[in-house]
């Protein structure tokens, strides 16, 4: 018995131990033996007059023995042997292959994009100079003399520089923050639906096929398609 025991309810409380006590049943002659297993904070038996006397070592108890362990867990030794212990719940996990599947494939979509962007910098700053370049080929030479058209060309390419790369700034943000929102519904969604863990960057099918919570402390098991 303890935190870590195999009794039929569980024990949390912070004042037991992890392996606090034992009990023996002995099947043939009905002999029922509980021993502290040097717990931090003992092991107590229920006397006569209604106080708790700690137990050292071992004792021999009785179905109606009330024991307690630590601070306040007290029960019955009936109910190590009434209680059976409860079955595994088990959970369908089949919507998580949607989960699994949408954000993988979001962030194929995405990260193709994101590695396009440094291109498209580089694309629209020689396309936007070149675009004024030519532009300024079609002002006539009477309307304006060869500094003034440098200056504007200048100018033009300046803006047109500016202008495009705050275009491609506008679509890297927007993508940064698509990725952030399916980073963010991943976590939330991609979940084990009775206690919430996070299966983090396991494979939905691996999942399936081990047919249980990759979380130790939740005992529950796993179906679905
Ligand atoms: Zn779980």
């Amino acid at each position: 018995m303890g935190k870590n025991g195999n009794q039929p309810f569980p024990l949390t409380e912070s004042s037991i131990s992890r392996h606090h006590a034992s009990f023996h049943l002995d099947e043939k002659s009905g002999k029922m033996i509980l021993r502290d297993e040097k717990s931090t904070n003992g092991t107590y038996i229920k006397a006569k007059d209604g106080t708790f006397k700690r137990l050292y070592g071992e004792t021999a108890v009785s179905l109606n023995t009330i024991v307690r362990l630590g601070a306040k867990h007290t029960f019955a030794i009936k109910e190590l042997i009434n209680t059976p212990p409860p079955p595994p719940e088990t959970v369908d996990i089949s919507k998580l292959r949607s989960v699994y599947e949408i954000y993988n494939s979001n962030k194929m979509t995405l990260e193709a994009k994101t590695s396009n962007i440094m291109m498209l910098r580089i694309a629209s700053m020689s396309l936007s100079a070149i675009v004024v370049n030519i532009l300024t080929l079609f002002i006539p030479q009477d309307v304006m003399d060869q500094t003034t058209k440098v200056a504007i060309q200048a100018i033009g390419t300046v803006l047109a520089l500016v202008l495009s790369w705050w275009l491609v700034d506008m679509k890297n943000k927007d993508l940064i923050r698509r990725k952030d929102q399916n980073e963010r519904y991943f976590r939330k969604n991609y979940c084990c639906p009775k206690c919430g863990f996070h299966f983090g960057t396991r494979i939905y099918d691996n999942i399936l096929a081990e047919g249980r919570c990759p979380n130790n402390n939740c005992k529950c098991k796993f179906t679905g398609k």
